[in-house]
């Protein structure tokens, strides 16, 4: 049995004083969580502050990182610079980067590689587009982003895959349970049959897109939904611990 993921990807958002407050109300609402592993993302300028401030089983988690170690990369922050300070997770081939900011297949699989190698741990994200829903695509695409991970993967007890809709993030439009688990039915195959049948059995594959406390729990009933990602809706401590404890 695996045990229940839960991250909150607090994306570019926050000032000063909500991350303070947000911080100590996280603090306390989730004390009592036991069983299910959680992180939160904070932006790259507030994670000293949540790192040192939190409390409780939370662990904190990067957004991104270079695909290259320290030295003269302006404007990146490396694996090793993270790990240096003790933060051990990072999200990696979020949508959003894919989208905005052009990351390939080819680039997410090289951080994916460079951050296990600088012992850090990875939510590794795949999910397809409206349009490419429409047009049948989704195991074809999910599958492709999955191998360009895969290929970089050396510890794969380091690895959460998350599979992120892009139709479904920030629009209020969740997946159905039966959406979800499709596709995370049919990564845990391709796991099974490309990588080992004991990495897919153990590995977490965790569904992200509009998860709110009234959906959640669901989406996590069905069998290869492991826990979530969680944007919006965890930018509010009542909410993500409510979806916290909707997987234990
Ligand atoms: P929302 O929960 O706001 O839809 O965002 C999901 C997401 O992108 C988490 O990484």
């Amino acid at each position: 049995p695996r045990s229940s993921f839960v991250g909150g990807n607090w994306k570019c958002n926050g000032t000063c004083n909500s991350v303070s407050s947000l911080t100590q109300s996280l603090s306390t609402t989730t004390s009592n969580i036991v069983g299910a592993e959680v992180v939160v993302a904070p932006s790259t300028l507030h994670l000293p502050f949540v790192f040192k401030n939190i409390r409780g089983p939370i662990q904190v988690c990067a957004q991104n990182i270079s695909s290259t170690g320290s030295g003269a990369f302006t404007g990146e922050i490396s694996a090793e610079m993270l790990h240096d300070f003790g933060i051990r997770w990072v999200i990696l081939g979020h949508s959003e980067r894919r989208k905005f900011y052009h990351e390939s297949d080819e680039l997410i699989g090289e951080k994916v590689r460079y951050a296990l190698l600088k012992k850090l741990s990875v939510i590794a994200c795949v999910g397809e587009s409206l349009e490419e829903r429409k047009n049948d695509e989704t195991t074809n695409v999910v599958t492709r982003q999955l191998k360009a991970i895969s290929d970089n993967v050396s510890d794969w007890s380091r690895v959460v895959i998350a599979y992120e809709p892009v139709w479904a993030i920030g629009t209020g439009e969740v997946a159905t349970p039966e959406q979800a688990q499709t596709v995370h039915e049919t990564l845990r195959e391709w796991i099974s049959k490309e990588v080992s049948s004991s990495v897919a059995e153990d590995v977490r594959i965790i569904y992200g897109g509009s998860v709110k406390p009234g959906n959640s729990k669901l989406l996590f009933e069905k069998a290869d939904i492991d826990g979530f990602l969680v944007g919006g809706a965890s930018l509010k401590a009542e909410d993500f611990a409510a979806i916290i404890k909707s997987t234990l």
